[in-house]
């Protein structure tokens, strides 16, 4: 099969993806071969081939947002060839530590990720165990479905994170895939939304979608706000997004990765019981919730695709900020 690698991690302009050609993976005991059919460009990605993130595997190939058909099923009572099937970002947990036995298993020390503990799908081929794979709703092609994979379900854990009021304000600092379908989340549960990023064509679609306003990133909403989320990787944000806040509101980060954050001031920023949080992966009960809100709430999903063999272009036009929507990779 073809199938992308990361060879040496490093800018993307030092090309650390190389594509190979490599049997078929094996699917061990539990886990379900998987013929891809699309494969989100997570920013995440990025972060494993420039290296922002230790390798946890070397030569990993990479991609957590994975549509495709089982082939061969181990021992599964959950899917049977033919089906079709989501492999995400969570692919293991121990299952017995206090946060895996409390609702929490994205804190558990030992889990494990696709696309850095053990190959994603920039492949033609893929295994998952079968615990950790998705039911897909219907009403959505398979280019449509991938980035509801990672970027639909770690926006919808952030909007929980963000604690948004019923009928709340929201601000969204950052306007890529996850973003664009957490506002449309927000926008289903009736919070008003506010959208802050540096590219032009990214604020039209947020008008597009149903934001109340679209502005600069550094530029105030024109209301303060309940919660908001910085979506994009830039430290420097979180000053102004806090500042932004109404007295009692939250900030959740959403991103793997965040380059510094500066200085804060603690009366400007964080007094008024206003709360900084991180958001660290997604539970399965999290991916499973939003799963079914997309079965009954149609999103609109924008997706630029790209043949599998353009891989590293797609992650080069991701980093240089090219991408509207989600980009999406079809062997
Ligand atoms: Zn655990
Ligand atoms: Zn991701």
């Amino acid at each position: 099969m073809r199938a992308w690698r990361v060879r040496e991690p490093g800018p993307m302009s030092t090309g650390p993806l190389v594509e190979c050609s490599e049997p078929v993976p094996r699917p061990a005991a539990g886990e379900l071969l998987v013929r891809v059919r699309a494969c989100g460009v997570c920013r995440t990605d990025l972060h494993v081939a420039e290296g922002d993130l230790p390798v946890h595997r070397s030569g990993v190939v990479p991609g957590h947002e994975v549509v495709g058909e089982v082939l061969a099923g181990s021992r599964s009572d959950r899917f049977v060839p033919g089906d079709r099937v989501g492999i995400a970002w969570i692919r293991g947990t121990c299952g017995t530590c206090r946060y895996c036995t409390s609702g929490a298993e994205n804190l558990c020390p030992g889990s494990t990720y696709t696309g850095w503990d053990a190959d994603g799908g920039y492949a033609e081929f893929a295994t998952v165990d079968a615990a950790y794979a998705h039911r897909l709703p219907g009403g959505y092609s398979d280019v449509e479905l991938a980035p509801l994979l990672c970027a639909g379900i770690i926006g919808y854990r952030a909007l929980r994170r963000a604690d948004v009021p019923a009928g709340g304000r929201l601000g969204i600092y950052g306007f890529g895939a996850s973003a664009h379908l957490a506002a449309q989340a927000a926008l289903a549960r009736g919070a008003t939304v506010h959208v802050m990023t540096r590219s032009a064509t990214a604020r039209d679609l947020a008008l597009g979608l149903g934001a109340a306003s679209a502005q600069g990133t550094t530029e105030a909403p024109p209301e303060p706000l309940d919660s908001a989320i910085l979506f994009a990787p830039v430290g420097t944000l979180v000053p102004p997004a806090l500042e932004a806040l109404d007295r009692g509101g939250t900030l959740a980060i959403a991103g793997i990765h965040l380059s510094d954050v500066p200085t804060l001031d603690y009366q400007r920023h964080l007094f008024l019981e206003r709360d900084l949080r991180s958001v660290t992966a997604n539970t399965r009960a999290d991916a499973a919730e939003f799963l079914d809100l997309a079965a009954t709430h149609r999103f609109r999903v924008h997706t630029t695709s790209y043949p599998l063999s353009e891989a590293d272009t797609a992650l080069a036009d991701l980093a240089h900020g090219r991408v509207t929507g989600a980009a999406v990779l079809v062997p």
